[in-house]
């Protein structure tokens, strides 16, 4: 069967006649506006926070598209990539009917996103290493499976998936490809957002949550073909990106010079952290990582994990996820927060010896 994009949306969707808001209808040079009810006095705050922002964000975009070489009718930016997520599945799954493929241990939101959505999610288990079971994932193809999530860098595996592997499951897939690259920066492969032009049913998702370190601003990006971003739009609400966002991460954009020193360091700190943690008695297994986080499996998780918390250190407990038993998922820190977690476990070590 061949891939099109009228059988995968729903009905109400391709239905919808979107919400039309004052910005959308007038585009043009004005002095007054008197059609969005706002307050033309002011704000109680010096910045000019009284008008709607752009609900397209052109600006961003158009800065976006120049960094991704990738037209800004190609980009859809989201209250964080969650929200990308959620609209994957309004757009494109009839709830109690259609149904979604994962591939856990992975990011925990596909699920929660599928389930709120009332679309039930096949789950095909990566394999004991780790790696995708690409036959397996293709024998749940079906005419009611939507939407295939893939996370490389994986979250919490810490590893990518081979490019070759991702493009043959694209290629072979009927439905629409979700490729989540929260990870990428930190990665030894490329991205594969330029891979929209060759793909009518790929998206590919970005977050300035991780490597940009603007978690508190919650902005996601979906990189896509015109025809699947313009259904986001459509479905969006109408100014989902605060102006504050905005206009921060046009400020962001503008040093992206900094990020790439703090990807470096993060860079250098995981191969540190990596070797220092293999050298403990009670440390089983660090497993590589493509990602700003370790998966270690040690030999008591839940005790580790509660020493931690006394030494007022938290990491992620795992222990209880399928292929990660015994794990806890640490992220990178800054060099003095690693030197302290590794301090404690010296501490850690000689108390359980
Ligand atoms: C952290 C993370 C995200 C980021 O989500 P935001 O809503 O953009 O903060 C997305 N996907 C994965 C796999 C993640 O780990």
């Amino acid at each position: 069967m061949k891939f099109s994009i009228e059988t995968l949306v729903r009905e109400n969707i391709k239905k919808l006649k979107p919400y039309s808001s004052a910005r959308d209808e007038f585009c043009g040079e004005a002095e007054i506006f008197l059609d969005a009810n706002e307050n033309s006095f002011g704000s109680p705050l010096p910045q000019n926070y009284n008008r709607y922002p752009d609900p397209m964000q052109w600006r961003v975009k158009k800065c976006l598209s120049e960094r991704y070489n990738v037209k800004p009718s190609e980009i859809f930016i989201g209250n964080g990539s969650d929200e990308a997520i959620d609209l994957a599945f309004r757009i494109f799954c009839e709830p109690g009917m259609d149904c979604a493929i994962i591939c856990p241990p992975t990011y925990g939101m596909y699920e929660v996103s599928a389930q709120i959505n009332n679309v039930q999610v096949k789950k095909i288990r990566l394999r004991e290493d780790f790696s995708l079971d690409v036959e397996a994932i293709k024998s749940a193809f079906d005419r009611n499976t939507k939407l295939l999530f893939l996370c490389s860098p994986n979250n919490p595996t810490g590893n990518s998936f081979p490019t070759e592997q991702i493009v043959d499951l694209v290629a072979s897939f009927i439905g629409i490809v979700v490729l989540d690259e929260a990870y990428i920066h930190f990665s030894r492969q490329k991205s594969l957002v330029e891979e929209i032009r060759n793909f009518p049913n790929l998206i590919v998702l970005q977050t300035f949550s991780k490597a940009w370190g603007l978690a508190g601003l919650r902005v996601g990006l979906a990189f896509a073909n015109e025809e699947i971003i313009n259904l986001y739009n459509k479905v969006k609400p109408p100014y989902n990106l605060s102006k504050v966002s905005q206009d921060l991460v046009l400020q962001a954009l503008q040093n992206q010079g900094k990020v790439q020193e703090m990807i470096e360091r993060i860079l250098s700190e995981r191969e540190r952290l990596s070797k220092m943690l293999q050298d403990f008695d009670f440390v089983e297994k660090v497993f590589p990582s493509d990602a700003n986080f370790l998966l270690v499996k040690v030999k008591d998780a839940d005790l580790t994990y509660r020493f931690l918390l006394d030494e007022r250190i938290v990491v992620r407990n795992r222990s209880k996820v399928e292929l990660c038993e015994g794990c806890l998922r640490i992220t990178v820190g800054t060099e003095s927060e690693n030197q302290a977690l590794l301090q404690a476990l010296r501490r850690f070590e000689a108390l359980v010896l």
